[in-house]
Formats: C-alpha cells, structure tokens, sequence
C-alpha cells in the first residue's frame, strides 16, 4: 500500500539488507490488537522482520507509524536495543545518547497497561523522535493522491 513510502525510510535508516515483510491493513487497527496501528516482529537473526500497519487513519499517522516500526528494526539490527534473559540493553543513539539497562515488560499486554512506563523506555522514546523526524525530513506535505 505504502511499499514507496517505506522503501525511502529503510533507504534513510540504512537497512537495506534486512529482510522485511510488510502487511497493509485497510482499518484503524491491526486485527486482534485494538488501539494499535503498527506492530514489528524482528526474528533473533537481526535480519528478518514482519511489520503490520493499519492504514484506515489517515496519512500523517501511517507514515509517523511505518517509521517508528521500521526505527526498531534499525534497532535491533544495529544492536542498539537487545533484550536478553529479563533486561532490556540500550546502547544510546542519537535521540537517546544515553545507554541504559531496565527489567524487560513481561509482554505487550502487560506493557499496554502501564502505557507511560512503557512509552517512557528508551527504544520508544528514540521511535517516536525518529518519527517525527523522519515524517518532517521525508513525507510532510506529500501525501499521495487518491487513486
Ligand atoms: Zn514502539
């Protein structure tokens, strides 16, 4: 749906060796998972990762949302953020210089309700950031015309 858009972030992230898949939703949420529009699944190989984006709010969102998924793939294909055993490992990146080490949320369901504490952990704060950059930076004012 969006396959131009997302090429121009893997090409800004410098991760065009990665092997990612993308599935395009057409509602406001990725099935099975109420209030979220993205979701990425990297393997432990560093390489291969699944991205689900549900397209149905609007642009602005989609776009914000593509790069924060494809921000984490950056991440763990970088080593920037690893987990291993119960901690999560932070290496610092230019959003988030400072490296840092936290007890891993036990799943998404768990994180979803403590969502502040969540947010506030250092692999979402520099998706966000990088987001907001990168939608500035590459998509801001460019929306496709509807076909
Ligand atoms: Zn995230």
């Amino acid at each position: 749906m969006y396959d131009a858009q997302a090429r121009q972030l893997i090409a800004d992230l410098g991760i065009g060796r990665m092997k990612i898949l993308f599935e395009w939703y057409a509602g406001e949420d990725v099935p099975g998972h109420k209030n979220t529009i993205g979701l990425s699944t990297t393997e432990d190989d560093g390489i291969t990762t699944i991205i689900q984006v549900a397209c149905g709010r609007g642009f602005s969102r989609v776009m914000r949302t593509l790069a924060h998924e494809l921000r984490h793939s950056w991440q763990h294909h970088n080593g920037v953020y690893s987990v291993r055993g119960s901690a999560s490992i932070w290496r610092g990146s230019t959003f988030v210089p400072k490296a840092t080490k936290w007890r891993s949320f036990s799943g998404l369901a768990m994180a979803k309700r403590d969502f502040s504490r969540y947010q506030a952990q250092a692999h979402e704060v520099d998706a966000r950031a990088y987001a907001e950059d990168a939608y500035k930076r590459l998509f801001e004012g460019k929306e496709p015309k509807p076909i």
